[in-house]
């Protein structure tokens, strides 16, 4: 067996800005593809081995992976879509083609584009089947379901089971090519649009959501289930939750099973509600901590969700109430240049972050002194994505009161201890750590963390939906409406 191998994967906030061009995606093409990724844990790197342990030949096409952020370009997407289909046309005789998809990609003036795509890769293929991997927050469409032969989603949160995934989509992609397996697919969407913050897969209710599905995928009548969360800041029809069960040539036990995931979601549905904590009391509470550090969680600049990484409102708080032994990352290009040109040990007078947009804050005046200058590439220390080579661009450490303030040129998300290692930064002395994210910053501060606060910041990622001008999604939905 021959199968093609392309994907394009990027998580879009409808809000974020700017959109996403061309630029901000990394393509891999050919060899240099397969020598980026074979041995990661990611899913191209479980589709990559599938082929080696299930005997399968595999032809890398291209893939196309960017940052969370702004929605997708119409250019970029027309390029993308049509160069994956002329490298499909070019490949020869293929029996199938395996593929990575996020799920929520959103492109401009263009609903639905992962239905899209996988509609027009279809139309090539015709009854050669199509098999992807998806995000947990992937938001599901019938359209996706239809064009498709199997979509297997992923089961945890942090997401550290794609590799895993990989694998069964390479597997499953061999078996319907072989003709051991006839796909019928079953998608159910209640009227839930939880936020990230309430879907670790450790905690309820998602628990009992993937335990149950874990129960369905024991029948061997079943050859998936997949619970997606769903990711609510894309504003798409689409958007909300999705219980994806597909059998082996049943469509009604696929249709009951989907039901069953449905329901239990939906009586579950007061478990996704969120209730964080106001900023000034936050900060209050961490200042009086007897046991440190205390992470701040600033959920609504959840950088590693497409956030712009510059707000503000902890850090205003921190400075405000004289904390001490906080530590605060912020993006702010224009406070960077500004130290550089006043050099190490020089005092700046700044205004800080709040740049982007008018979601997450103004920009707070500082007055510190530039302790540290740096070129901001590092390397991931571990555990997720151990080794990776990272850049955070121009950065300056400055020593404000207080408050330590680590600014960067570029977005940097706290999913790794190396970013503050290479600025000789250790996390675990300070008292107060503010992190930008929802529940990715567990695998940089998670072992650190004496007490954990998740603060109700404002910003396009807040767990306030009704705050957001989402206009899109299908209403009446929880828990934006009384359904
Ligand atoms: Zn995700």
């Amino acid at each position: 067996m021959r199968f093609g191998l392309a994907g394009v994967f990027h998580e879009s906030h409808s809000l974020a800005r700017p959109h996403t061009g061309l630029e901000q995606f990394s393509r891999y093409s050919g060899e240099q593809m397969l020598a980026n990724w074979r041995g990661t844990r990611t899913e191209l790197g479980g589709e990559i081995a599938a082929a080696a342990q299930f005997g399968f030949d595999l032809v890398p096409l291209l893939y196309f992976t960017a940052t969370p952020s702004g929605p997708v370009t119409q250019e970029a997407f027309g390029t993308i879509l049509e160069a994956i289909t002329r490298g499909i046309q070019d490949a020869g005789p293929l029996d199938g083609m395996l593929l990575v998809l996020h799920g929520a990609m959103v492109v401009e003036g263009q609903a639905d584009a992962e239905g899209l795509l996988l509609q027009q890769l279809k139309g090539m293929m015709g009854d050669r089947p199509v098999v992807s991997t998806l995000d947990l927050h992937g938001n599901i469409s019938e359209r996706m379901v239809a064009f498709s032969d199997l979509l297997v989603g992923y089961d945890t949160y942090p997401h550290v089971d794609a590799y895993e995934r990989g694998l069964e989509a390479g597997m499953g992609l061999l078996r319907i090519a072989r003709g051991e397996i006839r796909p019928a697919a079953a998608l159910e969407k209640p009227l839930l649009l939880p936020v990230p913050q309430s879907m670790p897969t450790a905690s309820q209710p998602m628990q009992d959501l993937l335990q149950l599905a874990h129960e369905m995928e024991t029948d061997p009548r079943v050859v998936n289930a997949t619970v997606a969360g769903g990711f609510a800041y894309s504003d798409e029809k689409r958007a909300g939750m999705s219980l994806l069960v597909t059998t082996n040539g049943d469509p009604d036990l696929a249709r009951s099973l989907a039901r069953q995931l449905a329901a239990l979601a939906w009586e579950r549905r007061g478990q996704f509600l969120i209730r964080n904590v106001a900023p000034a009391t936050a900060v209050q509470r961490a200042i009086g901590a007897q046991q440190t550090p205390v992470v701040l969680v600033d959920i609504a600049d959840n950088v590693g969700a497409g956030t712009p990484a510059d707000g503000t409102v902890l850090l205003e708080e921190l400075l405000r109430q004289g904390a001490t032994g906080a530590l605060v990352t912020i993006c702010d290009p224009e406070s960077v240049s500004q130290c550089d040109a006043a050099g190490e040990g020089a005092e700046v007078a700044l205004r800080v972050g709040g740049k982007t947009d008018p979601y997450h804050g103004g920009a707070v005046p500082v007055r510190g002194q530039v302790r540290l200058l740096a070129d901001g590439r590092f390397r991931h220390v571990g555990p997720y994505m151990t080794g990776q080579l990272a850049d955070m661009g121009r950065t300056a450490v400055v020593e404000a009161g207080g408050v330590e303030l680590v600014l960067t040129s570029r977005r940097q998300a706290p999913w790794d201890r190396g970013y503050l290692q290479v600025l000789g930064i250790d996390p675990a002395v300070k008292r107060i750590i503010v992190a930008k994210a929802a529940i990715a910053w567990q695998s940089a501060f998670g072992d650190i963390a004496r007490e954990v606060i998740t603060v109700d910041t404002p910003g396009i990622t807040t767990a306030r939906l009704e705050t957001l001008p989402l206009y899109q999604i299908r209403r009446p939905i929880f828990p934006l409406d009384p359904v």
